[in-house]
């Protein structure tokens, strides 16, 4: 479903992701941890391709996200291209977000309507079933500005899935949280695990979530997997000392 070949991205001198192989299963639900600084919220940014990359190739099911094809040679992605291959995918940031301007339903049929095509009344018919599904069904016309940091995240978690999305990317989505808030927001997010076959890339520093809901995680230290394995393995069992030592600081 998505693989990273040869990924490099540099900021200026700085390598951030050196040559990056990986690869995630449609369907399976991958958690992305590790130190600060180690390039996971770069890796998410990329498949958002809300930055280029500086070498390799990242695909998306058949499809290369970075590059496309004239005649059998890849080469680097049109516009175009990027907006189809990103309509694949949702996103869910740290920091909502939201639209400040428009209400919690206009941010949810936004981009059904705008991007897709879908006409109003099915996008806000599939937009309240989605504010059911995140328990904000009475907040259809509120503005986001008047909803907890919790209650946005949730809309922007239903924003995300209004897309139906083949991939949601989750960056660090409880950390701008009030503590209490957190155990809706992760949640919902349980459900969606459990009732959806979305493929997920999770950053997080939830390792309770982490461990719950992913399939896999990647430790990641410089750029680059230090170690993978079950979240039982990883958790449980880290065989790396880097791992251990940052486990040791989360937990
Ligand atoms: P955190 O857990 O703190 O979010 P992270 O593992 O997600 O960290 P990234 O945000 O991917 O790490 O950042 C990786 C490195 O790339 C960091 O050293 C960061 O300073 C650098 N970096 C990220 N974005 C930019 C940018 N736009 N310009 C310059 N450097 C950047």
């Amino acid at each position: 479903m998505i693989r990273f070949d040869q990924v490099v991205k540099r900021f200026g001198k700085h390598v951030v992701l050196d040559h990056l192989d990986f690869t995630v299963a449609r369907g399976e639900r991958v958690a992305l941890i590790g130190p600060s600084g180690s390039g996971k919220t770069t890796i998410l940014r990329l498949l958002m391709t809300l930055e280029p990359v500086n070498g390799g190739v990242i695909w998306v099911g058949d499809t290369p996200l970075t590059h496309q094809y004239r005649g059998t040679t890849l080469v680097k992605a049109s516009a175009r291209h990027l907006r189809e291959v990103r309509s694949r995918i949702g996103m869910v940031f740290q920091h909502f977000n939201l639209f400040p301007n428009m209400t919690v339903i206009e941010n949810i049929t936004e981009a059904p309507i705008h991007v897709r095509g879908e006409s109003k009344e099915a996008a806000r018919a599939r937009a309240r079933e989605l504010l059911d599904m995140v328990g904000l069904a009475d907040k259809a016309d509120a503005h986001p500005s008047t909803l907890s940091g919790g209650q946005q995240q949730r809309v922007a978690i239903a924003r995300a899935l209004a897309m139906d999305p083949e991939i949601l990317l989750l960056d660090e989505v409880t950390s701008a949280l009030d503590p209490e808030l957190v155990a809706d927001v992760l949640g919902v997010l349980r459900d969606i695990a459990a009732s959806t076959d979305i493929t997920m890339l999770i950053v997080t520093h939830e390792m309770g979530f982490a461990r719950d809901v992913a399939d896999r995680v990647l430790v990641f230290d410089e750029g680059r997997i230090i170690e993978e394995g079950t979240p039982e393995r990883i958790f449980s069992h880290p065989e790396r000392e880097r791992t251990q030592a940052f486990l040791k600081a989360v937990l």
